[in-house]
Protein backbone atom coordinates (compact mmCIF):
# COMPACT_ATOMS: atom_id res chain seq x y z
CA UNK A 1 0.00 0.00 0.00
CA UNK A 2 2.65 3.04 0.99
CA UNK A 3 3.94 1.55 -2.48
CA UNK A 4 1.56 2.64 -4.58
CA UNK A 5 0.77 6.23 -2.62
CA UNK A 6 4.01 7.04 -3.20
CA UNK A 7 3.86 6.27 -6.91
CA UNK A 8 0.49 8.27 -6.52
CA UNK A 9 2.01 11.03 -4.92
CA UNK A 10 5.54 11.20 -4.71
CA UNK A 11 7.10 12.38 -1.22
CA UNK A 12 7.36 16.49 -0.42
CA UNK A 13 10.44 16.36 1.39
CA UNK A 14 10.98 19.36 4.09
CA UNK A 15 13.64 21.39 3.37
CA UNK A 16 13.65 24.17 5.55
CA UNK A 17 11.97 25.40 8.54
CA UNK A 18 11.82 29.06 10.19
CA UNK A 19 10.13 30.09 13.53
CA UNK A 20 9.76 34.48 12.91
CA UNK A 21 8.37 36.45 15.79
CA UNK A 22 5.56 38.91 15.21
CA UNK A 23 6.55 42.69 16.99
CA UNK A 24 5.37 45.64 17.19
CA UNK A 25 1.12 45.85 16.62
CA UNK A 26 0.62 43.34 20.03
CA UNK A 27 -2.59 44.07 20.94
CA UNK A 28 -3.79 44.50 24.51
CA UNK A 29 -4.36 41.60 26.15
CA UNK A 30 -5.81 42.71 29.12
CA UNK A 31 -2.96 41.38 31.55
CA UNK A 32 -2.73 43.03 35.39
CA UNK A 33 0.92 42.78 33.54
CA UNK A 34 0.01 44.87 30.16
CA UNK A 35 1.70 43.29 27.17
CA UNK A 36 2.91 46.37 24.93
CA UNK A 37 2.75 46.45 21.63
CA UNK A 38 6.63 45.82 20.97
CA UNK A 39 6.14 42.67 23.20
CA UNK A 40 6.27 39.23 21.03
CA UNK A 41 3.55 37.14 22.08
CA UNK A 42 2.89 35.12 18.38
CA UNK A 43 4.74 34.24 15.93
CA UNK A 44 4.98 32.74 12.35
CA UNK A 45 6.23 29.62 11.17
CA UNK A 46 7.34 28.68 7.71
CA UNK A 47 7.95 25.28 6.08
CA UNK A 48 9.78 24.70 3.10
CA UNK A 49 9.62 21.87 0.96
CA UNK A 50 11.65 20.33 -1.94
CA UNK A 51 8.69 21.09 -4.23
CA UNK A 52 8.52 24.89 -3.79
CA UNK A 53 5.44 24.60 -1.93
CA UNK A 54 6.09 26.43 1.53
CA UNK A 55 3.13 25.70 4.15
CA UNK A 56 2.71 28.40 7.06
CA UNK A 57 1.54 28.60 10.50
CA UNK A 58 1.48 30.50 13.57
CA UNK A 59 2.54 29.78 17.38
CA UNK A 60 0.85 31.93 20.50
CA UNK A 61 4.48 32.28 22.26
CA UNK A 62 7.43 34.71 21.97
CA UNK A 63 8.78 34.27 18.94
CA UNK A 64 12.26 34.38 20.52
CA UNK A 65 10.83 31.28 22.45
CA UNK A 66 9.32 29.72 19.45
CA UNK A 67 12.96 30.25 17.72
CA UNK A 68 14.41 28.31 20.47
CA UNK A 69 11.56 25.80 20.47
CA UNK A 70 12.81 25.30 16.57
CA UNK A 71 15.72 24.81 17.11
CA UNK A 72 14.96 21.63 19.19
CA UNK A 73 11.89 20.15 16.52
CA UNK A 74 13.52 21.40 12.90
CA UNK A 75 16.41 18.39 12.61
CA UNK A 76 13.59 16.08 13.84
CA UNK A 77 11.09 17.39 10.59
CA UNK A 78 14.17 17.93 8.04
CA UNK A 79 14.11 15.13 5.07
CA UNK A 80 10.33 14.15 6.66
CA UNK A 81 7.33 13.98 4.14
CA UNK A 82 5.67 16.98 4.28
CA UNK A 83 2.56 15.24 3.42
CA UNK A 84 1.97 13.61 6.47
CA UNK A 85 0.90 16.05 9.31
CA UNK A 86 -0.18 13.50 11.86
CA UNK A 87 2.77 11.12 11.98
CA UNK A 88 5.12 14.10 11.94
CA UNK A 89 3.34 15.94 14.70
CA UNK A 90 3.23 12.96 16.96
CA UNK A 91 6.75 12.19 16.28
CA UNK A 92 7.55 15.84 17.43
CA UNK A 93 5.47 15.16 20.37
CA UNK A 94 6.89 11.31 21.39
CA UNK A 95 10.78 13.43 20.88
CA UNK A 96 10.34 16.28 23.28
CA UNK A 97 8.40 14.79 26.19
CA UNK A 98 11.61 15.58 28.56
CA UNK A 99 12.38 19.11 26.80
CA UNK A 100 9.10 20.63 28.62
CA UNK A 101 5.89 19.32 26.98
CA UNK A 102 2.79 21.83 26.92
CA UNK A 103 5.18 24.90 26.55
CA UNK A 104 6.44 26.57 24.33
CA UNK A 105 7.67 23.63 22.58
CA UNK A 106 4.51 22.20 21.95
CA UNK A 107 2.88 25.41 20.79
CA UNK A 108 6.07 25.54 18.32
CA UNK A 109 4.39 21.94 16.89
CA UNK A 110 1.26 23.87 16.60
CA UNK A 111 2.56 26.09 14.14
CA UNK A 112 4.47 23.42 12.00
CA UNK A 113 1.29 21.17 12.29
CA UNK A 114 -0.43 24.43 10.39
CA UNK A 115 2.06 24.57 8.23
CA UNK A 116 1.89 21.03 7.54
CA UNK A 117 -1.79 20.72 6.69
CA UNK A 118 -1.91 23.95 4.76
CA UNK A 119 1.23 21.97 2.52
CA UNK A 120 -0.78 18.97 2.30
CA UNK A 121 -3.77 21.20 0.92
CA UNK A 122 -1.78 22.73 -1.67
CA UNK A 123 -0.14 19.77 -3.03
CA UNK A 124 -3.73 17.76 -3.21
CA UNK A 125 -5.48 21.25 -4.77
CA UNK A 126 -7.81 20.31 -1.42
CA UNK A 127 -8.98 22.74 1.05
CA UNK A 128 -7.99 22.23 4.75
CA UNK A 129 -11.56 21.13 5.76
CA UNK A 130 -12.36 18.67 3.33
CA UNK A 131 -8.97 17.14 4.58
CA UNK A 132 -10.28 16.68 7.79
CA UNK A 133 -12.95 15.47 7.50
CA UNK A 134 -15.42 17.43 4.77
CA UNK A 135 -17.38 20.93 5.18
CA UNK A 136 -20.69 20.60 7.24
CA UNK A 137 -20.77 24.58 6.23
CA UNK A 138 -19.60 26.96 4.16
CA UNK A 139 -19.64 30.31 6.97
CA UNK A 140 -19.69 30.70 10.40
CA UNK A 141 -20.68 33.68 12.59
CA UNK A 142 -17.30 35.22 14.23
CA UNK A 143 -18.04 37.20 17.62
CA UNK A 144 -16.48 39.84 18.35
CA UNK A 145 -13.60 40.05 21.01
CA UNK A 146 -13.39 43.41 22.71
CA UNK A 147 -11.62 44.15 25.98
CA UNK A 148 -13.81 45.64 28.68
CA UNK A 149 -13.44 48.96 29.82
CA UNK A 150 -15.57 51.65 31.78
CA UNK A 151 -19.26 51.42 30.89
CA UNK A 152 -19.60 54.66 28.34
CA UNK A 153 -16.71 53.42 26.44
CA UNK A 154 -18.22 49.66 26.37
CA UNK A 155 -21.14 50.73 24.63
CA UNK A 156 -19.50 53.13 22.06
CA UNK A 157 -16.94 49.75 21.53
CA UNK A 158 -19.71 47.73 20.94
CA UNK A 159 -21.57 50.05 18.71
CA UNK A 160 -18.30 50.44 16.40
CA UNK A 161 -17.81 46.98 15.62
CA UNK A 162 -21.69 46.53 14.83
CA UNK A 163 -21.63 49.25 12.61
CA UNK A 164 -18.89 46.87 11.00
CA UNK A 165 -21.70 44.42 10.48
CA UNK A 166 -20.86 41.89 13.83
CA UNK A 167 -23.63 40.28 15.56
CA UNK A 168 -22.24 38.44 18.32
CA UNK A 169 -19.36 39.71 20.84
CA UNK A 170 -17.63 38.68 23.59
CA UNK A 171 -16.15 41.71 26.42
CA UNK A 172 -13.81 40.75 29.20
CA UNK A 173 -10.43 41.01 31.08
CA UNK A 174 -10.63 44.97 32.35
CA UNK A 175 -11.77 46.10 35.24
CA UNK A 176 -14.61 42.29 35.39
CA UNK A 177 -14.04 41.29 38.74
CA UNK A 178 -10.75 43.16 39.34
CA UNK A 179 -12.31 45.97 41.38
CA UNK A 180 -14.32 43.63 43.86
CA UNK A 181 -17.65 45.94 42.74
CA UNK A 182 -20.12 43.72 41.40
CA UNK A 183 -22.18 47.10 40.74
CA UNK A 184 -19.58 48.02 38.32
CA UNK A 185 -19.51 44.58 36.81
CA UNK A 186 -22.74 44.80 36.30
CA UNK A 187 -22.81 48.05 34.76
CA UNK A 188 -20.23 47.38 32.19
CA UNK A 189 -22.37 44.00 30.67
CA UNK A 190 -25.92 46.10 30.90
CA UNK A 191 -23.93 49.11 28.32
CA UNK A 192 -22.61 46.07 26.47
CA UNK A 193 -26.21 44.79 26.14
CA UNK A 194 -27.92 47.73 25.34
CA UNK A 195 -25.57 48.04 21.88
CA UNK A 196 -26.48 45.21 20.93
CA UNK A 197 -27.76 44.95 17.30
CA UNK A 198 -31.56 42.64 16.88
CA UNK A 199 -30.96 39.54 17.95
CA UNK A 200 -27.60 40.04 18.66
CA UNK A 201 -25.04 37.91 21.10
CA UNK A 202 -23.12 38.88 23.91
CA UNK A 203 -20.70 36.19 25.75
CA UNK A 204 -18.58 37.55 28.96
CA UNK A 205 -15.34 36.61 29.65
CA UNK A 206 -13.47 37.34 33.37
CA UNK A 207 -10.11 35.88 31.84
CA UNK A 208 -9.14 34.58 35.20
CA UNK A 209 -6.26 32.85 33.13
CA UNK A 210 -4.64 35.82 34.41
CA UNK A 211 -1.76 36.56 36.83
CA UNK A 212 -3.37 36.50 40.71
CA UNK A 213 -7.49 36.25 39.55
CA UNK A 214 -8.75 37.55 43.03
CA UNK A 215 -12.00 35.53 42.73
CA UNK A 216 -13.03 31.98 43.67
CA UNK A 217 -16.25 29.83 43.24
CA UNK A 218 -18.44 31.70 45.37
CA UNK A 219 -17.92 34.99 42.85
CA UNK A 220 -18.44 33.14 40.19
CA UNK A 221 -21.68 31.97 41.15
CA UNK A 222 -23.13 35.27 42.03
CA UNK A 223 -21.67 36.58 38.80
CA UNK A 224 -23.12 33.72 36.88
CA UNK A 225 -26.69 34.49 38.21
CA UNK A 226 -25.98 38.46 37.14
CA UNK A 227 -24.91 37.41 33.79
CA UNK A 228 -27.50 34.83 33.08
CA UNK A 229 -30.16 37.37 34.31
CA UNK A 230 -28.71 40.31 31.02
CA UNK A 231 -28.75 36.97 28.88
CA UNK A 232 -25.20 36.36 28.28
CA UNK A 233 -24.51 33.27 26.34
CA UNK A 234 -21.85 32.42 28.35
CA UNK A 235 -19.41 32.57 31.04
CA UNK A 236 -15.80 32.24 30.14
CA UNK A 237 -12.93 31.02 32.19
CA UNK A 238 -14.61 32.36 35.60
CA UNK A 239 -12.22 30.60 38.02
CA UNK A 240 -8.25 29.77 37.68
CA UNK A 241 -8.27 27.38 35.11
CA UNK A 242 -6.43 24.64 37.44
CA UNK A 243 -9.88 24.46 39.78
CA UNK A 244 -11.02 21.56 38.20
CA UNK A 245 -13.62 20.28 40.71
CA UNK A 246 -14.70 24.20 41.34
CA UNK A 247 -15.57 23.97 37.59
CA UNK A 248 -17.56 21.09 37.48
CA UNK A 249 -19.38 22.39 40.61
CA UNK A 250 -19.99 25.37 39.00
CA UNK A 251 -21.34 24.11 35.61
CA UNK A 252 -24.06 22.08 37.39
CA UNK A 253 -25.22 25.16 39.15
CA UNK A 254 -24.65 27.66 36.85
CA UNK A 255 -28.14 28.83 34.89
CA UNK A 256 -25.59 29.90 31.63
CA UNK A 257 -22.62 28.04 29.73
CA UNK A 258 -19.97 27.62 31.32
CA UNK A 259 -16.55 27.81 28.97
CA UNK A 260 -13.01 27.64 29.16
CA UNK A 261 -9.82 25.79 28.10
CA UNK A 262 -7.80 28.44 25.79
CA UNK A 263 -4.33 27.95 28.08
CA UNK A 264 -4.39 24.11 27.99
CA UNK A 265 -2.24 22.19 25.50
CA UNK A 266 -1.99 18.66 24.66
CA UNK A 267 -5.45 16.86 24.22
CA UNK A 268 -4.24 14.47 27.24
CA UNK A 269 -4.90 17.76 29.67
CA UNK A 270 -8.38 18.29 28.20
CA UNK A 271 -9.39 14.76 29.01
CA UNK A 272 -10.41 15.37 32.80
CA UNK A 273 -12.63 18.33 31.69
CA UNK A 274 -14.14 17.28 29.58
CA UNK A 275 -14.91 13.92 31.04
CA UNK A 276 -15.81 15.25 34.40
CA UNK A 277 -18.05 17.43 32.61
CA UNK A 278 -15.92 21.19 33.94
CA UNK A 279 -17.24 23.21 31.13
CA UNK A 280 -20.24 23.50 28.99
CA UNK A 281 -18.51 24.92 26.21
CA UNK A 282 -14.63 23.83 25.44
CA UNK A 283 -11.96 26.37 23.75
CA UNK A 284 -8.96 24.83 22.38
CA UNK A 285 -6.39 27.12 20.95
CA UNK A 286 -5.43 25.48 17.53
CA UNK A 287 -1.78 27.88 18.17
CA UNK A 288 -1.07 26.21 21.47
CA UNK A 289 -2.88 22.68 21.44
CA UNK A 290 -0.82 21.05 19.05
CA UNK A 291 -2.47 22.38 15.58
CA UNK A 292 -5.15 21.13 13.51
CA UNK A 293 -4.20 17.53 14.40
CA UNK A 294 -4.20 17.45 18.20
CA UNK A 295 -7.29 20.12 17.96
CA UNK A 296 -9.95 17.83 16.27
CA UNK A 297 -9.07 15.00 18.40
CA UNK A 298 -9.80 17.69 21.30
CA UNK A 299 -12.99 18.91 19.83
CA UNK A 300 -14.07 15.89 18.90
CA UNK A 301 -13.98 13.99 22.24
CA UNK A 302 -15.43 17.15 23.55
CA UNK A 303 -19.00 16.62 21.71
CA UNK A 304 -18.99 12.92 21.67
CA UNK A 305 -19.43 14.19 25.53
CA UNK A 306 -21.57 16.45 24.69
CA UNK A 307 -19.91 19.37 25.06
CA UNK A 308 -19.88 22.50 22.21
CA UNK A 309 -16.43 23.29 20.83
CA UNK A 310 -15.49 26.92 19.54
CA UNK A 311 -12.05 27.57 18.58
CA UNK A 312 -9.64 30.59 20.20
CA UNK A 313 -7.38 30.73 17.49
CA UNK A 314 -8.00 34.22 16.77
CA UNK A 315 -5.03 35.65 17.41
CA UNK A 316 -3.66 35.91 13.62
CA UNK A 317 -4.40 35.40 9.87
CA UNK A 318 -3.09 31.87 10.43
CA UNK A 319 -4.67 30.60 13.62
CA UNK A 320 -8.28 32.34 12.16
CA UNK A 321 -7.84 30.25 8.96
CA UNK A 322 -7.19 27.30 11.20
CA UNK A 323 -10.06 27.79 13.40
CA UNK A 324 -12.47 28.17 9.97
CA UNK A 325 -11.79 24.99 8.42
CA UNK A 326 -12.33 23.20 11.56
CA UNK A 327 -15.82 24.88 11.99
CA UNK A 328 -16.51 23.85 8.73
CA UNK A 329 -14.93 20.20 9.31
CA UNK A 330 -16.79 19.75 12.71
CA UNK A 331 -20.52 19.09 13.32
CA UNK A 332 -22.77 21.73 15.34
CA UNK A 333 -20.05 24.42 15.26
CA UNK A 334 -21.69 27.96 15.25
CA UNK A 335 -18.96 30.64 15.88
CA UNK A 336 -15.42 31.40 15.57
CA UNK A 337 -13.50 33.89 17.50
CA UNK A 338 -12.22 36.86 15.81
CA UNK A 339 -10.63 39.80 17.56
CA UNK A 340 -11.06 43.44 16.79
CA UNK A 341 -8.91 45.95 15.88
CA UNK A 342 -5.91 43.90 15.56
CA UNK A 343 -3.10 44.15 12.85
CA UNK A 344 -1.72 40.50 13.34
CA UNK A 345 -5.28 39.18 11.92
CA UNK A 346 -6.47 42.04 9.54
CA UNK A 347 -3.03 43.30 8.29
CA UNK A 348 -1.14 39.90 7.12
CA UNK A 349 -2.64 38.79 4.17
CA UNK A 350 -3.34 39.72 0.38
CA UNK A 351 -7.21 39.85 1.06
CA UNK A 352 -8.68 40.72 4.15
CA UNK A 353 -11.04 38.93 6.10
CA UNK A 354 -14.27 40.49 5.34
CA UNK A 355 -18.16 39.55 6.98
CA UNK A 356 -20.71 39.18 4.66
CA UNK A 357 -24.70 40.80 4.76
CA UNK A 358 -25.45 38.19 7.45
CA UNK A 359 -22.47 39.02 9.65
CA UNK A 360 -20.89 35.87 8.49
CA UNK A 361 -17.17 34.50 7.84
CA UNK A 362 -16.71 32.32 4.32
CA UNK A 363 -14.71 29.11 5.02
CA UNK A 364 -11.91 29.69 2.45
CA UNK A 365 -12.06 26.82 -0.65
CA UNK A 366 -8.89 27.43 -1.73
CA UNK A 367 -6.00 24.85 -1.16
CA UNK A 368 -4.79 24.22 2.08
CA UNK A 369 -5.63 26.59 4.57
CA UNK A 370 -6.89 28.74 1.84
CA UNK A 371 -4.88 32.44 2.60
CA UNK A 372 -2.61 34.31 0.93
CA UNK A 373 0.16 35.94 3.32
CA UNK A 374 1.06 39.18 1.91
CA UNK A 375 5.53 39.10 2.00
CA UNK A 376 5.48 43.16 2.16
CA UNK A 377 2.84 43.45 4.89
CA UNK A 378 4.26 40.69 6.83
CA UNK A 379 7.36 42.50 6.88
CA UNK A 380 6.05 45.67 8.99
CA UNK A 381 5.54 42.91 12.07
CA UNK A 382 8.38 40.26 11.12
CA UNK A 383 12.09 41.03 10.96
CA UNK A 384 12.96 38.02 9.75
CA UNK A 385 9.81 37.85 7.26
CA UNK A 386 12.36 37.58 4.00
CA UNK A 387 13.42 33.79 5.61
CA UNK A 388 9.65 32.90 5.75
CA UNK A 389 9.12 33.29 2.59
CA UNK A 390 12.48 32.09 1.14
CA UNK A 391 12.22 28.99 -1.61
CA UNK A 392 13.67 25.93 -0.56
MG1 LIG B 1 -10.77 34.09 26.89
Amino acid sequence: MVEERSQALPPVRITGLVAAPLLGESPPGGWSNEIQPGDSIHSLVAVHTDAGITGFGSAFTDGRLAEAAMAQLAPLCLGENALEPERISEKLHQNTFWFGRGGTLTHTISAIDIALWDILGKVTGLPVSILAGGRHRDRVRPYCSLLMTEPGEMGERIARYREQGFRAFKIGWGPFGRRDDPALDEAIVAAACAELPEGGQLLVDAGASDAYWPNGLKWALRTADMLAAHGVGWFEEPLVPDALEDFVTLRRSARLPIAGGEVMTRRQSFMPYITRGAFDIVQPDVTKVGGLSEQRRIARMAQDFGVRYVGHGWNTALGLAADLHLAAALPGVDLVEYIGGSAYLDDLTAEPFTLDADGLLAIPDAPGLGIRLDPEKVARYAPRAAALFQRG
